[in-house]
């Protein structure tokens, strides 16, 4: 895949997830679903479909295929092995969240930027695979992460390199906070 389409496809990704985050899959998985309509709408782009949750099991092989991860895994411990072979790789990794009308994110560049591990050193007691979230929430930090990874694969522009950028939806805030490296941090304070 050229540079040129995986721009693309990462728009496109993004435009998809806005029109999907808010109807019903019909017991599809949401993968799936996403990328027959992402093929409906540019049937030019090369797109991989894996059907796997990411575990300390395949990290290593799913985040060796890409150039960058956008991580929107729902749970903490995935996103900890996203991140930790992430920076084990050297990978760039566009880190989206979000919850009921609020959303985070943030550009982590291993031994440069702090990483998730910085941010979150212990994963949530309470947190689960389902949780509320309206579907323009999703739309909205989906087109984010998507130029947030087009800034990164580029190169123009400021990504949110040491930012986070915290969104509420239902005041229609958004505050770009500096966030610090851990050099205790288990997973790239030794980079
Ligand atoms: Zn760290």
């Amino acid at each position: 895949m050229t540079n040129k389409y995986k721009i693309q496809y990462l728009f496109q990704i993004a435009v998809t997830f806005l029109k999907l985050g808010s109807i019903a899959f019909g017991g599809m998985p949401v993968m799936i679903s996403m990328l027959e309509q992402e093929f409906v709408f540019n049937p030019n782009i090369e797109i991989q479909a894996i059907g796997e949750n990411i575990s300390p099991d395949n990290a290593e092989r799913l985040v060796g295929m890409v150039d960058l991860v956008v991580d929107c895994a729902p749970l903490f411990q995935e996103r900890y092995s996203m991140n930790a072979e992430a920076v084990r790789q050297r990978k760039p990794i566009i880190e989206c969240a979000m919850y009921e009308l609020e959303a985070q994110i943030t550009t982590i560049i291993p031994g440069e930027t702090p990483c998730l591990s910085c941010l979150y050193p212990e994963p949530s007691s309470v947190w689960k695979r389902q949780f509320p979230v309206f579907g323009a929430v999703s739309g909205m930090v989906g087109c984010l992460g998507a130029m947030e990874a087009i800034k990164v694969l580029s190169q123009i522009g400021e990504p949110l390199k040491g930012s986070l950028l915290t969104c509420n939806l239902r005041e229609m805030t958004f505050r770009k906070f500096k966030i610090y490296r851990d050099h205790n941090c288990s997973v790239c304070g030794h980079i």
